[in-house]
């Protein structure tokens, strides 16, 4: 059915574009742009005060499938992701078991198309069993449709089994993104070591475990001349790291949680575990660079790094509970309150770093822009809309999310992919 979008604010960083402005959508593609579009038979929303922008890419998700299918399923994921104004989603490849075949791509891909309300993309590990000892058949992957190769959750330890992946990624056209820990330096570490872990008594995480990974591996890249990406950068060493990486031209590119631009190690206070995770909530002072980072354009991207876990698994004493917070459906509010409408970024660098510059990074030629001829993925918000963060009404099947109760000022109204409302979920529900 087609679908006609009335009197949005559009906006596409990919063109420019934001303006007042009519969309039709057809056959899951945007086939007309203009001031005014008069559509016989089509669905007709009212935009009219609401934001029209490329569908959000939530670039980090875990979706837990297979086996582990009581944190998440594809199927929940994607609806959390929709709930989330997310149309679309690249998961994680740390299942179980981890996604280092072919086979496994294709299960997920297959599935998704079944029972997934966005579109999924696959990223699958980078060594087998995700041991870091031999690479996976990165060309079979890449042909199965993995879209991009981490071992997210740990650092390639071996520096040389990450130079060769580097290497390959480039004539496959594909991406590396690496987790930056040295786990040496982690330890048996539970949070960020400072004044706050000392404070606290919980065993510490130093920066130095992520830097030291994220200065290796930009080096890596430079001399393998590939693309890395670095995933969920969290201290303000490791920015400077990337920005002089970014200053020689090296193809480094970098995302940020919502998390860890908004809360910092002094939170944990609480020893709430649902705050438990990695790499962990920094300091004040790493949390102003993260910030500065974003407004100069040192990261690219805005990543959920949504980690599902069951009540039972974070219900335990602190050092115990597993890392990951639970962040699809509140990062684009938790973003547009403490980021947009507070000014310290505009709403078209927004939407560039959560939906064109991730489709670019990930290759995703047809996504991304408000285009004719585009996929019809669509994001709609309401900047004015009021929200209490409430764990009982996620769509994910876990609740693992710190900001329970908080009162943001921003919203995803309407999700929209492939030409179809994915969200509401009942869409006769007024925006
Ligand atoms: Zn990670």
């Amino acid at each position: 059915m087609k679908l006609l979008l009335k009197n949005g604010r559009v906006i596409d960083p990919s063109s420019g574009k934001d303006a007042k402005l009519d969309l039709l959508v057809d056959k899951g593609k945007i086939v007309d742009i203009k001031s005014r579009i008069v559509s016989k038979g089509a669905k007709v929303i009212d935009a009219s005060r609401l934001i029209v922008a490329p569908g959000f890419i939530d670039m980090h998700v875990h979706l837990r499938e297979p086996g582990q299918e009581d944190k998440e399923t594809i199927a929940t994921g994607a609806l959390a992701a929709a709930k989330g104004g997310f149309t679309s989603i690249a998961c994680m490849p740390n299942t179980d078991p981890v996604n280092d075949n072919r086979g496994l791509t294709e299960f997920i891909i297959s599935e998704a198309k079944k029972r997934a309300v966005v579109d999924v993309f696959p990223i699958a590990t980078i060594t087998r069993g995700q041991k870091g000892e031999e690479l996976t058949d990165m060309a079979d992957l890449v042909d199965a449709g993995a879209v991009a190769f981490s071992d997210d959750g740990q650092s390639v330890e071996n520096s040389q089994l990450m130079r060769r992946a580097l290497e390959y990624s480039k004539p496959l056209n594909t991406l590396i993104i690496e987790h930056c820990e040295d786990k040496n330096l982690s330890g048996d570490g539970v949070m960020h070591e400072g004044y706050y872990s000392y404070l606290y008594g919980l065993s510490g995480i130093p920066a130095s475990s992520e830097e030291t990974i994220v200065a290796r591996d930009t080096i890596l890249a430079q001399e393998a001349k590939a693309n890395i990406h670095i995933a969920h950068l969290s201290s303000k060493g490791a920015v400077e790291i990337v920005k002089k990486a970014k200053k020689k031209k090296i193809k480094v590119t970098a995302e940020v949680t919502p998390h860890h631009l908004i809360l910092t190690d002094s939170h944990l206070k609480s020893y709430d575990t649902s705050l438990k995770v990695s790499p962990p909530l920094r300091s004040e002072e790493d949390v102003r660079a993260l910030i500065q980072a974003v407004k100069e354009g040192v990261v690219d991207v805005f990543a959920s790094d949504h980690a599902p876990h069951t009540p039972d698994e974070k219900d335990v004493e602190f050092n115990k509970a597993p890392f990951g917070i639970n962040g699809i459906e509140t990062a684009v509010s938790l973003l547009l309150d403490k980021l947009v409408n507070k000014n310290v970024i505009s709403l078209k660098k927004f939407i560039r770093m959560i939906s064109t510059t991730p489709a670019l990074i990930l290759g995703l030629e047809n996504k991304g822009k408000i285009c004719v001829g585009a996929d019809a993925d669509l994001t709609i918000l309401n900047l004015n809309k009021e929200i209490v963060v409430d764990v009982n009404t996620f769509k994910s099947k876990s609740r693992n999310n710190p900001f329970q109760g908080w009162k943001l000022k921003g919203a995803p109204v309407m999700t929209i992919v492939g030409g179809k409302i994915v969200y509401p979920f009942s869409s006769s529900k007024s925006l």
